[in-house]
């Protein structure tokens, strides 16, 4: 007999984070035709709403609504004391989490707690006889490697973006309550600032420009800026150098530590393409790189491409543009 699949929900300002339903994705395919449960645990202090959303969205076994009153936001030993109570209960052989800052925290630590192998990152899964396999990156990403997890249980967190979602079902997944009584923790969670940062947020951008290391000092991110002001629904991003240097807050870093963004047009401006910044942007509709260098990864993700010096370019391109609105309004 094996044991079923829990799946940790991750959200977004209380909603169901796409992460979620890649995930509930692999479990399906994990699962192979019905030969295995799936539970997905929505966690709060009220997670009624969200679990009930989740289950016209997802196919599972059951949406677990996990209350306790310390759940309202979040802090790692709650959460894991919450997941290890319902793993007692579920005795999964798989448990699957976002690989998230919040993910990163909780699950590895809760590997020895469980006696579970961890795999983390996950990207691809492969089905073998020996049992399954999983895809992740080492060395900054240069190399990927298929890891053999062996025995269950076994804690997967998962890369947000990797997997792709599955359409809603036909009926609603049931839902279940249970309520916690957790113990007090160690640690007390400071109260979460909000970013000094009042600009729209990235994830709702329809157009999103980035600016990378090859922008060269800090004054170019004026054509940065102007490039995304052409835009209605616009935001301005950056890759991580830029957000370390302090020239953007870290609310815009795209990447594998930053956000996972979506828009219908990304700009990657003097950026390489390491694969932790196009982990963050490989879901958009269309992208446009601008870079010196014509062997960049960039140009592998990138619709169009421009090797030119941006800070040569921009301006052509701004003239152009206003040359063509004049055009437009002299016609
Ligand atoms: C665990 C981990 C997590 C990470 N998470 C993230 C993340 O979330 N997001 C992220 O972005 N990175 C992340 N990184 C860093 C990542 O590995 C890269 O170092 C980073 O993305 C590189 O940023 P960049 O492309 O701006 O700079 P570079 O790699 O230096 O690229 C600059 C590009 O600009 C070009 N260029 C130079 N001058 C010009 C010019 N005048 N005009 C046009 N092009 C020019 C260059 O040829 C080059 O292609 C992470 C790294 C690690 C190890």
């Amino acid at each position: 007999m094996t044991g079923p699949i829990v799946v940790v929900a991750e959200t977004e300002r209380d909603r169901p984070a796409p992460v979620t339903l890649e995930m509930m994705a692999l479990a399906r395919d994990m699962a192979g035709p019905g030969a295995r449960d799936i539970h997905l645990l929505a966690l709060g202090d009220r997670p009624e709403a969200l679990a009930g959303e989740l289950a016209t969205l997802v196919e599972a076994s059951s949406v677990w609504a996990v209350q306790a009153p310390e759940l309202g936001r979040f802090h790692s030993e709650m959460v894991r004391q919450a997941v290890r109570a319902m793993a007692l209960d579920l005795a999964p052989d798989y448990l699957l989490a976002a690989q998230t800052l919040e993910g990163m925290d909780v699950f590895p630590s809760l590997a020895p707690q469980m006696g579970a192998s961890v795999v983390t990152a996950v990207e691809a899964f492969r089905s073998t006889p020996r049992g399954p396999l999983f895809q992740r990156a080492v060395l900054g990403g240069k190399v990927m490697e298929w890891v053999d997890p062996g025995t269950p249980p076994v804690i997967l967190t998962i890369q947000p973006g990797a997997f792709s979602a599955r359409p809603a079902p036909p009926q609603p997944s049931p839902v279940r309550v249970r309520r916690l009584v957790l113990s007090s923790g160690r640690t007390t969670p400071l109260p979460i600032l909000a970013p000094p940062d009042d600009a729209a947020p990235l994830t709702e951008a329809d157009v999103v420009v980035a600016a990378g290391r090859g922008i060269g000092k800090q004054e170019n991110l004026a054509l940065i800026e102007r490039l995304a002001n052409l835009f209605p629904r616009s935001a301005v991003a950056g890759s991580r150098p830029i957000c370390d240097l302090g020239w953007l807050p870290y609310s815009r870093q795209v990447g594998q530590t930053g956000q996972t963004v979506t828009p219908r047009l990304y700009f990657a401006c003097g950026i390489s393409g390491a694969r932790q910044h196009t982990l963050g942007m490989r879901g958009s509709g269309f992208v446009a790189a601008i870079s010196i260098d014509p062997s960049a990864p960039i140009f592998l993700e990138a619709d169009v491409g421009v090797v030119e010096d941006l800070v040569t370019f921009l301006p052509v391109l701004f003239e152009e543009y206003n040359g063509m609105k004049n055009d437009a309004g002299a016609d």
